[in-house]
């Protein structure tokens, strides 16, 4: 804050020491707020920061006495970090007015490789903050890109990516003229444990899907609608994300094979009661093709073969202009009778949705006859000088076949398997995934 008024009124003024014991463990501190206060200023320093090439990590969250008002997960801008709340808010907090009453601020100690001084203090001010310089655009990346074919009733969109409200280096505003220019339908802005991105977003840009990326300290899930819900409370994950689901909501595995600690804390998914419990949607591209989306793949049949019908996402989680749409990065295209978030969130949980970094995938199944089914598989775009192949892939066995740019029919035998997905290959992995279809009934656990 610069040119703090003399009605400053402190808060909350504290200094903890962290041990490694308190490694993924929450710190929860209590401050009132009386009537009429016009903004809080946070002050917030930790040390040390980084450790080897490793780092401490150590957010904050805040709640009002009714409702969540975000997060400050921007370790990136280096400390100390200096943010503030009220009508208008700096990014990680939700702006709006501040109601009286008992507010909650926690330490969400998600490293803690050594130990850590801590140093966090609230101050009710009559005014704002400055507002932090603007995030230098840079050249968007297009390396790669391949066009996106869309027919009719088709909704493209991006479900994962991150802005400076966490700890992107770009603004909403940037990803909606990215995701523009690129055609694509609708974005879910999904910062860390943040929607103060939200507000944010251009009128001009495409539908945005309200969402956030659930960041605790056991995996990173997405939260697509309207629900936010507390990872603190020690409520299992399973519990949390049945409540999010009853709300119309969809919660979704994100980057399961990530690498976890110590490199990447928490980002691993190994949630004991959601493996994959009672969750729906996995995560199966993260990112440009990698062998870690092999590994979710395979993981993804595993638990088709286990009857659990999971519906499969993608998502660029890009945190920059430059990680957006470089090299092979899924997009979630959705079959949906209308472009209306409760329509696409009913649709991508029926599975009706393929992810793809530009061709279109589609298939329709006939009945074969004698423990067969005949596919029809429907595949558009530009080969250009790749050897494009459908790989189509059942719990006891999968077989390649060229793939030819149009319809086809591809036989299958019962025998191989309840569940077929279709994989379009190209030389550097996925192009197109198709979510599995059952041609012989539903499965077990179908949604
Ligand atoms: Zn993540
Ligand atoms: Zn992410």
């Amino acid at each position: 804050m610069s040119g703090r008024p003399a009605s400053r009124l402190p808060l909350l003024d504290t200094e903890v020491f962290l041990e490694r014991e308190q490694h993924k463990s929450h710190l929860a501190f209590t401050f009132e707020v009386e009537p009429g206060t016009a903004y809080l200023c946070l002050h917030f320093d930790y040390q040390p920061a980084r450790v080897g090439s490793l780092r401490n990590l150590l957010t904050l969250s805040l709640s009002d006495p009714e409702r969540p008002r975000g997060s400050l997960h921007r370790h990136h801008s280096g400390n100390p970090q200096v943010s503030w709340i009220g009508p208008t808010a700096s990014p990680g907090w939700m702006p709006g007015t501040l109601p009286p009453g008992r507010w909650t601020l926690w330490i969400d100690a998600h490293a803690v490789l050594e130990p850590a001084k801590v140093q966090v203090r609230v101050d009710a001010e009559e005014r704002a903050g400055q507002e932090p310089p603007p995030v230098a655009g840079r050249p968007q990346s297009e390396l790669g890109a391949r066009k996106l074919w869309k027919p009719a009733g088709w909704w493209v969109g991006e479900l994962h990516c991150h802005s400076n409200h966490s700890d992107g280096q770009w603004t909403p505003e940037q990803i909606a003229a990215s995701a523009a220019q690129e055609g694509l339908d609708f974005v879910a802005l999904t910062d860390h444990n943040t929607k103060s991105g939200g507000s944010a977003w251009p009128a001009w840009g495409p539908l945005r899907l309200s969402g956030l990326e659930l960041t605790t300290f056991y995996g990173h899930a997405l939260v697509l609608g309207e629900t936010w819900p507390d990872w603190r409370e020690g409520i299992p994950f399973a519990q949390l994300s049945e409540a999010a689901e009853q709300q119309g909501d969809l919660v979704v595995m994100a980057h399961p094979a990530a690498e976890g600690d110590p490199v990447c804390t928490g980002c691993r998914w190994v949630h004991p009661d959601c493996l994959p419990g009672p969750l729906k949607l996995i995560e199966v591209w993260n990112g440009p093709w990698s062998d870690r989306n092999e590994q979710a793949l395979q993981l993804w049949h595993r638990w088709l073969d286990q009857g659990f019908a999971l519906a499969i996402t993608a998502g660029s989680d890009a945190h920059s202009a430059s990680t957006w749409r470089s090299g092979q990065i899924g997009r979630t295209v959705i079959a949906s009778p209308s472009l209306e978030p409760s329509a696409l969130l009913r649709s991508l949980k029926r599975g009706q949705a393929y992810l793809s970094c530009g061709p279109h995938l589609s298939a329709a199944v006939r009945e074969g006859g004698a423990g067969t089914a005949d596919l029809e598989v429907t595949v558009q775009g530009e080969k250009g000088e790749d050897s494009w192949m459908l790989r189509l892939v059942q719990s006891k066995g999968e077989q390649s076949r060229e793939a030819p740019i149009g319809s086809s029919r591809q036989r299958i035998e019962r025998r191989w398997g309840e569940w077929v997905t279709i994989e379009l290959r190209g030389p550097h992995g996925v192009l197109a995934l198709s979510n599995a279809i059952w041609p012989w009934g539903s499965p077990l656990r179908s949604s």
